[in-house]
């Protein structure tokens, strides 16, 4: 590594001297791994150590909105790195590309702080309540949610609530702590991902402090403990669960489950939770249908202080469908495209911003669901969509009601309406006619499959 190009000489104390390039390079090392790849790109891509002038590192950043958004998002990253990275006091300053610009500085955090604790609680306080947005999808798992923190103990115990990937499950978790202890403080929460549970559980066994380990759970008076599905294939870990689940219950303390499938598939914790989880509450989270995404989209928005017209959440929401995280993801970058080319946000600066990420979630509209189940069932979109009352026509459509519901997510209501204001009893029904077909008869299910993959296909044009 040479010496910094700005000028100054580098104060750097331990061997090897480090300019300023090659020390924000290594501090970007350390926060690639531990940030989404999506934040990463979009953030911490498009920068560069500037200068090392005393103990502050110069980062050059595109503009004053990037300034404030990598200290408010990814501070106690770059300081976890700098503790890592550099035996020196360093502090990061970001100092937009326009000189006129003033930056914000990010201060080096103390040496041997435990970087994973946001507080006692492993809570963050922005996963609350407040913040989630309630639609159809997990209008249940927030109602069990909420009356979990409000009565920790009282009502289901344990709560398991699961659901794919980043649709909200550890927000919730987390939004359950927070309540919990601000409607009673004092109270003993804790969380913890399951994974994370592990690394203790082992730490512990070779520091022989197995019972400081379950001490400090026994004593919990709420422990939510996330991603369980971790625990599939891994008896010792399951062990200690189930010990510290029951002592847990058996005081009458709250528990609260996450997973990404529901616990008839996770057969070790089904076979020894079975009868403790009748006592409790099983609920799902499903992808957000149309509404749900605009509202998430709008709400994201308000947080950052951004105007988000309704097109351009609708353009968004309409083709980001299966994950809330994908949907923040795609905002980011849209916000972030609009403030480095100080652009307004508009539907066509959404479809620069989100070109690459959704080529697997290209727009499907509901007419070309309606007109491929129509024509895979050798019937004519007038006859599907107009009552007509034949048994093909009755199956053709229910599939159809099916589809459109599992790819597009809209709700019953919105599905009744495009077949000339079917009530959503009917439309339910229609759709659980087709779930039991899918899961009795695998000719029917490989069909339903083939229908939907040529809907994507042919999407993709
Ligand atoms: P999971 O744990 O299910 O993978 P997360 O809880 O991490 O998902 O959620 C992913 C991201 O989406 C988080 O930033 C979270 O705040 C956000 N999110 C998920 N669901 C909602 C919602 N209903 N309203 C607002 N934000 C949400
Ligand atoms: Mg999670």
């Amino acid at each position: 590594m040479g010496v910094a190009d700005s000028g100054v000489q580098p104060r750097v104390g331990h061997e090897a001297l480090l300019d300023a390039e090659g020390l924000w390079t290594d501090i970007l090392d350390y926060v690639r791994p531990r940030v989404s790849r999506e934040g990463f790109e979009t953030w911490l891509a498009p920068t560069r150590g500037l200068a090392l002038s005393g103990s502050v590192l110069e980062v050059e950043v595109p503009n004053s909105f990037f300034a404030d958004w990598l200290s408010q998002h990814y501070s106690a990253e770059v300081r976890a790195a700098l503790t890592n990275v550099s035996q020196q006091e360093v502090s990061v300053s970001f100092r937009p590309r326009d000189a006129s610009d003033t930056g914000v500085l990010i201060r080096r955090a103390p040496a041997r702080r435990p970087v994973a604790k946001q507080n006692g609680y492993r809570l963050q306080s922005h996963l609350s309540f407040e913040n989630f947005v309630v639609g159809e999808s997990n209008r249940l798992a927030v109602a069990a949610a909420r009356s979990v923190a409000e009565r920790p103990g009282a009502n289901y115990n344990p709560l398991f609530i699961y659901g794919g990937v980043g649709l909200g499950k550890t927000h919730l978790a987390q939004a359950i702590g927070n309540l919990a202890v601000a409607a009673k403080p004092g109270l003993k929460v804790y969380y913890t991902a399951a994974d994370d549970l592990f690394l203790e559980l082992i730490q512990a066994i070779e520091k022989n402090t197995r019972l400081e380990f379950k001490n400090r759970y026994r004593c919990l008076d709420l422990l939510l403990l996330d991603d369980i599905h971790y625990l599939v294939g891994k008896e010792r870990l399951q062990e200690e669960v189930f010990y510290i689940f029951n002592s847990l219950h058996d005081a009458g303390s709250q528990i609260v489950f996450t997973s990404d499938r529901p616990p008839q598939d996770i057969p070790a914790l089904e076979s020894r939770l079975a009868s403790r989880l009748g006592s409790g509450l099983v609920v799902d989270i499903q992808a957000p249908e149309l509404e749900t995404r605009i509202a998430i989209l709008k709400q994201k928005a308000t947080m950052d202080r951004a105007e988000l017209p309704d097109d351009v959440a609708y353009f968004i929401a309409a083709r980001v469908r299966t994950s809330v995280r994908a949907l923040e993801g795609s905002w980011i970058r849209l916000l972030a495209l609009a403030s480095l080319d100080g652009r307004p946000i508009t539907v066509s600066l959404a479809e620069e911003a989100l070109k690459n990420l959704i080529r697997q979630e290209e727009p499907v509209d509901h007419n070309r669901i309606i007109k491929a189940c129509a024509e895979h069932f050798g019937v004519t979109l007038k006859d599907i969509t107009n009552g007509g009352r034949t048994k093909q026509l009755a199956l053709a459509r229910q599939v159809a009601m099916f589809v459109l519901r599992a790819t597009l997510s809209l709700s019953l209501k919105e599905i009744g309406g495009l077949f000339g204001n079917k009530d959503h009893t009917t439309v339910m029904h229609a759709i659980k006619r087709v779930g039991d077909l899918k899961t009795k008869d695998p000719a029917f299910a490989a069909r339903l499959e083939k229908l939907s993959k040529g809907i994507s296909r042919g999407e993709q044009r």
